[in-house]
């Protein structure tokens, strides 16, 4: 980010929320230090629970045709009258720093060239890379099927050459699936769904999951006792959560350089996996 400051490029990312989820709220607190320890400004657009879908459609086309705003990204979940779908039809796909736009979907299909990748599923393959652990030819076993979490992310490791198990909740043997793998991804939202029992040594398991217990606290989908039997497991809080909020600014980084900002243009920063960023092939 310095860099592009030094280029005259001030980078700011414009924040549609809508409502009021325990869970995004977290979520959304670290995205604004993690802007403050960059240098980068944000644009926080609030509205109401009960906000119409065509207002917070409005705020994000706003957003997306600013020229100011480099990023821009709807906080999820939605509340229930709004359609996500609908509401992304008014985001720039060169802006969508949460790679949720049907035109980046569609790119992260056809192999990524261009693309803006979901955070979450970036957050998992940094994590695994960081671990020196590659995919390539292991059995990974995703948990959840979700559009956020485990679709792409399916999508990306299938890329990477793993051969990958996908589980939802008509999954007959969940239990199975969990110890027959090598790397275990969980994104359901359920917590304690991977009891200790389904695993074993050697594993590498990634907790995804971001649920809040009745009494406050935040809960993955993978019970904590498991730590003392796998190769290594990702914590909640922290872990997933904690990069996946750091993925947005390298997305932010990227989409920059898509828009065509001279300031954007030159080699990434060490550490940032290469010219595309963290995770990606171009
Ligand atoms: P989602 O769309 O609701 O998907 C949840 C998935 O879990 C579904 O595919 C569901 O199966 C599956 N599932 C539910 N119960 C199950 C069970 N008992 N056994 C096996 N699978 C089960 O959720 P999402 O948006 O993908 O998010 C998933 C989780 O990731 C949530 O906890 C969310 O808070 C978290 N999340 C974390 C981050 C992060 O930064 N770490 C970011 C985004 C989301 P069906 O398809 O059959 O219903």
């Amino acid at each position: 980010m310095e860099r592009l400051r030094a280029g005259g490029l001030h980078p700011r990312l414009g924040v549609v929320y809508a409502g009021s989820h325990e869970a995004s709220e977290a979520y959304s607190r670290s995205k604004i230090r993690i802007a403050a320890e960059l240098g980068v400004s944000m644009d926080l657009r609030s509205l109401p629970p009960g906000a119409p879908e065509g207002d917070i459609a409005r705020e994000t086309g706003d957003l997306s045709r600013d020229p100011s705003v480099h990023g821009v990204l709807v906080e999820l979940p939605l509340p229930p009258q709004a359609d996500l779908g609908r509401v992304l039809e008014a985001l720039d796909p060169a802006k969508d720093v949460d790679g949720a736009h049907l035109l980046n979907r569609g790119r992260l299909l056809r192999g990524g060239a261009g693309a803006l990748y979901p955070v979450t599923p970036l957050a998992c393959l940094a994590l695994l890379e960081d671990a020196g652990v590659s995919p390539e030819g292991r059995k990974v076993t995703v948990v959840g099927r979700g559009e956020t979490v485990g679709l792409p992310l399916t999508v990306l490791l299938i890329k990477r050459h793993a051969t990958v198990t996908v589980c939802h909740s008509r999954t007959a043997d969940l239990a199975e699936a969990v110890a027959g793998a090598d790397i275990v991804i969980s994104a359901a939202g359920r917590p304690g769904l991977i009891a200790p029992a389904m695993l074993r040594g050697g594993q590498t398991v990634l907790d995804a999951g971001i649920s809040v217990l009745p009494d406050g606290r935040i809960a993955g989908d993978v019970d904590p006792a498991a730590a003392g039997i796998v190769a290594r497991l990702s914590p909640v809080p922290g872990g997933v959560g904690s990069l996946t909020a750091a993925m947005v600014f390298a997305n932010l980084i990227r989409a920059i350089r898509r828009q065509g900002h001279p300031a954007g243009r030159g080699p990434s920063p060490p550490g940032t996996g290469g010219r595309g960023g963290p995770g990606y092939p171009d």
